[in-house]
């Protein structure tokens, strides 16, 4: 196998910087292709954290004009990361955050933030650090979008490149006016450019010029080519099917292991899984909830958003009390969705708990205890929180969307029957059939020999990078014959 060279562009990397899923990915992914003969750097922004984290690293590449301000280019090992941090500190010396103010609101200067991030990735990509030309260079999300647009407009001989979508939900829209200061030829501006509804779309300029784009499972690739979960890019993505595919996301099987995993009260396996009721009484302390033997645990581990579904497990709370129920919740994001769970907590002491924040222990302790792992996303590219519960035996119930889609199996009457299944998924995604989901949990709860079997299968599932990886290494492989 000859070895191949990718640079992976990012705004986030766990575990340096970390808001959602994405960084999970652009952390764990590199280790996993090493092991398929690709060597991955990363390039991300220098925030003040990474910064921290890197220590006095070496500055291989400098630009002392980068969008009104020097930028040098520090490599950095790190965990086993090999990284290229972007030290522009007009651009990223700033609080908390990575894309948004004191306010709450994007940093008005977004646009230019991560156009720089794309501009350097672009230059590393066409041989701008000494003894370094990757064959792909490989983006990911709108901060990094414009990385194949620059490119594409580059005359010459360029690296190819791959754009990853890890949620569509966020198009990266900027003003039109901005096309000169962006670096972006006027023609670009057009339909089959980087134009999105009388705006410039940093996505849009990944996704019209990449070589190859990928989402992060098969069933999300195939849902937004359609107007319904499109975002306005359905168009776009029926025109270029057929480069575009679907390669699921997984875990890091090290951090997230059971047997061995310091953040929770007592380590299990499929053969020790009694030993998750110490875990249960954990998290009941933790969360405030009394430890009735007979109740089932609900835990839910997400961000607080209307893609998420919280609104509508808000909507479904009172069938937890007929089903004797009780619901664990760690999570942050909308302002109302965090003060409704708040408000049903205080109303039902012992029976609900919620932490607003963020806590990785929690998150932890979350799917070592918890008996079910709800995710009613509306719509959900792939999912994360999902794997970790089937790894963990808490059993996933799920809406029957995009990855969601392809990482559980619902517990119909074929799959109990042939022994296959491992969750519960309910479509429509609506509040009704989510409440329906929940009895039908429970009545699975209420029978051990079958909750056992769910829990042990989902335990059995291969969530790791393995077989994601071999698929990212097949699709760059094919993508540098495609072009030699
Ligand atoms: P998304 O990226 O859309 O938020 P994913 O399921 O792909 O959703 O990834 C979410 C990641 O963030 C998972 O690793 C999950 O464990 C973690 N996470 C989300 N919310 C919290 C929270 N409040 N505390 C700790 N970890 C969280």
């Amino acid at each position: 196998m000859t070895p191949l060279g990718v640079l992976s562009v990012a705004s986030e990397m766990f575990p340096l910087i970390k808001t959602g899923g994405l960084a999970d990915v652009i952390g764990a992914l590199p280790g996993a292709l090493a092991r398929e003969g690709v060597t991955v750097r990363t390039l991300i922004p220098g925030y003040p954290q990474v910064l921290d984290a890197i220590g006095g690293a070496r500055a291989v590449h400098t630009n002392p004009d980068l969008f009104g301000g020097p930028g040098r280019v520090l490599a950095a090992q790190i965990e086993g990361l090999d990284l290229l941090v972007l030290d522009a500190p007009h651009l990223y010396e700033r609080p908390v955050n990575p894309y948004l103010g004191p306010d709450g609101k994007d940093w008005p200067d977004n646009a230019v933030r991560f156009a720089a991030l794309a501009r350097v990735a672009a230059d590393i990509g066409l041989g701008a650090l000494e003894g370094y030309r990757p064959d792909v260079v490989h983006a990911h999300d709108w901060q990094a979008g414009l990385t194949p647009a620059y490119l594409h407009y580059h005359e010459g001989a360029r690296p190819g490149t791959v754009m990853t979508v890890h949620n569509l939900a966020f198009p990266g829209k900027v003003p039109r006016e901005l096309l000169a200061r962006l670096g972006l030829p006027p023609r670009s501006y057009a339909v089959d450019g980087v134009e999105f509804h009388g705006t410039i779309s940093l996505l849009k300029a990944g996704l019209q010029f990449a070589d190859r784009i990928t989402t992060v499972s098969p069933s999300y690739a195939a849902e937004i080519r359609t107007e319904e979960a499109g975002m306005g890019f359905a168009g776009l993505l029926r025109a270029r099917a057929d480069v575009l595919s679907g390669i699921l996301n997984g875990i890091d099987t090290g951090i997230w292991d059971p047997a061995v995993d310091k953040l929770i009260a007592e380590p299990f396996g499929r053969t020790t899984l009694a030993k998750r009721a110490a875990n249960k009484a954990a998290l009941r302390a933790w969360m405030g909830l009394t430890q009735d033997p007979a109740a089932p645990l609900f835990g839910v581990v997400s961000r607080l958003s209307w893609q998420k579904g919280m609104d509508m497990l808000l909507a479904c709370l009172p069938v937890l009390r007929v089903l004797g129920a009780q619901l664990a919740l760690v999570g942050a994001g909308e302002a109302d969705i965090e003060a409704g769970f708040r408000t049903e907590a205080a109303q039902a002491p012992g029976r609900i708990g919620c932490v607003i924040g963020y806590n990785e222990a929690l998150a932890h302790l979350m799917q070592a205890g918890a008996d079910a792992l709800l995710v009613p996303s509306r719509f959900e590219p792939c999912g994360l929180t999902q794997l970790c519960a089937l790894r963990y035996g808490a059993v996933p119930v799920v809406a029957r969307v995009g990855g969601l889609a392809d990482t559980v199996i619902d517990a119909n009457a074929a799959a109990l029957a042939t022994g296959v299944a491992t969750g519960v998924q309910f479509a429509p995604v609506s509040a009704e059939m989510l409440d329906v989901a929940l009895r039908r949990t429970v009545a699975l709860y209420r029978e051990p020999t079958v909750w056992r079997q769910l829990q042990t299968n989902g335990m059995a599932a291969d969530v790791s990078w393995r077989g994601p990886a071999r698929q990212y290494a097949a699709l760059y492989r094919g993508l540098v014959e495609a072009r030699a």
